[in-house]
């Protein structure tokens, strides 16, 4: 059942006065619903809870703290259909993505529960004492990742599931043993509270403390703004426009305490299609490239925006050959109106730019809330001097950059703003030929694709879903897999600490039999 109310802790509250409903876009009316923005008041509240929570949940046993993850994968399953409905009529995607979605977010939730099971995670590295060292004796010193306290996710719009509520960011920081405060995204608020509803039966099942989860509805940017303000939170994770996660990042820095904001935002996700391939290929990189740019009516940070290739017949025939492939995919419906907004005002603007040409747009009727497909092309020279052309435009909209030589096309890589990913297509030992085009790819982006397409991220610990700014705040992080953990946790080392006051994992016994580095040996003995 959905309220339309804020979970604060493990009570449900509405104080507010600014209502807003969700929307379905499919249908293109208001969802019934009524959700009321959260109160500086219940906001203050959410923080005290979470930081009296984490005293607690901070050093909650490893079984413990997988049995509550665990337990959210279970109660998300639960809500079946109710939630499947709810998922589509908020996002206007179809069924199948909801339930694939669904799968995801179980099985990240699962990941993290078996990470915390297994416990080495922690990277617990020891150097023993050595009393008798000269000129001065060593200390022991005894290492390993401690949580950061409170951490405020802002949940996803592409991703209301996956990269919302319960998504990536909240169960990482849960493993670490943060309590989360979601700052609830306004256009799937109903699947929100359902999953919030979920972790919170969770959290009561396994005996989580009150306040290791708050749910704060919100419409506007006031909510997320206090709460990255707020002194009791201690880090941020955010998915969404380079507009948005630079607001929210400028504010933390701008705090008495800064604190760390994880943002993942724009990219444009550069493909670098090699000579020989686009003259062998050019028919089935069409078909390909046309269901990449399309997918998910192209709003995922991966989408392939940028396609940059060699000026010359082969190219031409590629681009006729996308243009002819991209118009035959039936459109499809965005998540919202205010993003399809976005998306006709993002298209527009690039398209009439000085040198620009529509090789491609979808020209037939289009249901309200539908985007039309589009490819552009340009040059090498005209794109590098224009800067709106390097801007994201988020859906199904890609430019083919046609590069005078293989010079011009690395000076264009070389001066990329930061990306997730990067592609390189690529005929037989046609790569081996073009390190400086590799080097400059590996420069710019967090991941490098070869003869594949950038959509698609999957979840397994090598994902490094990331990149140089602006794809992500902070390059040396991934959003996605395991690893994602490193955001909420900071090392943290004991010196000449007595045995039996020390954390498990750092005791001689090693009675958790976690793999640790002790005097520079990796190893799961005791000492
Ligand atoms: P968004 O506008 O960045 O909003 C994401 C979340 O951050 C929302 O909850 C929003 O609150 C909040 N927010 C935004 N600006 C804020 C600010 N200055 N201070 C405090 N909170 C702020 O992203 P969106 O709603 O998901 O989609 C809008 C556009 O973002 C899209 O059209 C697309 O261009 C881009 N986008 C990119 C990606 C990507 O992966 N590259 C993913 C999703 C979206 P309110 O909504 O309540 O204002």
């Amino acid at each position: 059942m959905i309220t339309g109310k804020n979970y604060i802790g493990n009570n449900l509250s509405s104080k507010g006065t600014k209502q807003y409903n969700t929307f379905n876009p499919q249908l293109n009316i208001k969802n019934e619903h009524v959700f009321t923005e959260a109160t500086a008041e219940e906001i203050d509240e959410a923080v005290a809870l979470a930081t009296s929570a984490f005293k607690v949940f901070r050093s909650i046993s490893k079984d413990k703290k997988a049995a509550f993850l665990n337990t959210i994968a279970d109660e998300i399953l639960a809500l079946d259909d109710l939630l499947i409905k709810t998922y589509c009529s908020e996002s206007g995607l179809p069924e199948g993505r909801a339930k694939g979605e669904r799968g995801r977010t179980v099985m990240q939730l699962r990941m993290f529960a078996d990470l915390v099971n297994e416990g080495s995670w922690v990277d617990a590295t020891i150097d023993t004492a050595l009393p008798n060292r000269e000129p001065a004796p060593k200390p022991d010193l005894r290492k390993m990742y401690i949580p950061l306290g409170p951490v405020v996710v802002f949940g996803a719009s592409n991703f209301p599931l996956a990269y919302s509520t319960a998504g990536g960011d909240t169960a990482a920081a849960f493993a670490a043993g943060c309590p989360v405060i979601v700052k609830s995204h306004p256009m799937h608020a109903g699947t929100g509270e359902l999953v919030a509803s979920a972790i919170v039966k969770a959290a009561q099942k396994t005996g989580m403390p009150n306040g290791v989860f708050s749910n704060l509805n919100s419409s506007g940017i006031e909510v997320g703004e206090q709460l990255v303000k707020h002194s009791g939170v201690k880090a941020v994770g955010f998915t969404g426009s380079i507009n948005g996660g630079r607001a929210l990042y400028d504010l933390a820095a701008q705090r008495e305490e800064p604190i760390p904001v994880f943002a993942e935002m724009g990219s444009i996700n550069p493909v670098v299609m090699l000579p020989k391939s686009v003259k062998n290929n050019y028919k089935s990189l069409a078909k390909t490239y046309a269901s990449s740019i399309t997918l998910g009516t192209g709003q995922f940070c991966t989408n392939p925006g940028l396609i940059l290739g060699i000026k010359g017949d082969d190219l031409t025939n590629f681009i006729i050959k996308l243009s002819e492939e991209i118009v035959k995919i039936d459109p499809t419906c965005m998540l919202h109106p205010n993003i399809i907004k976005a998306y006709d005002a993002k298209r527009q603007k690039a398209v009439t730019q000085d040198n620009l040409h529509v090789a491609a747009e979808y020209a037939e009727d289009v249901k309200t809330n539908y985007a039309r497909q589009t490819v552009a092309t340009v040059s090498g020279k005209a794109f590098i001097n224009n800067p709106t052309l390097h801007q994201e435009v988020f859906g199904p909209y890609s430019l083919v950059v046609e590069c005078e030589s293989v010079e011009e096309l690395e000076a264009i890589i070389s001066n990329l703003e930061g990306q997730l990913t990067g592609t390189l297509i690529a005929h037989d030992d046609e790569a081996a030929q073009y390190p400086e085009i590799v080097s400059a790819l590996q420069n710019r982006v967090g991941r490098v694709i070869f003869n594949g397409v950038p959509t698609g991220v999957e979840v397994c610990p090598s994902m490094t879903h990331g990149g140089p700014y602006p794809s992500s705040t902070d390059s040396r992080f991934t959003a996605v897999g395991i690893h994602s953990i490193k955001r909420w946790v900071r090392p943290f080392s004991y010196q000449d600490w007595p045995n039996e006051l020390l954390p498990d994992e750092l005791k001689n016994e090693n009675p958790l039999g976690i793999s640790r580095l002790v005097n520079n040996k990796q190893t799961t003995e005791k000492i």
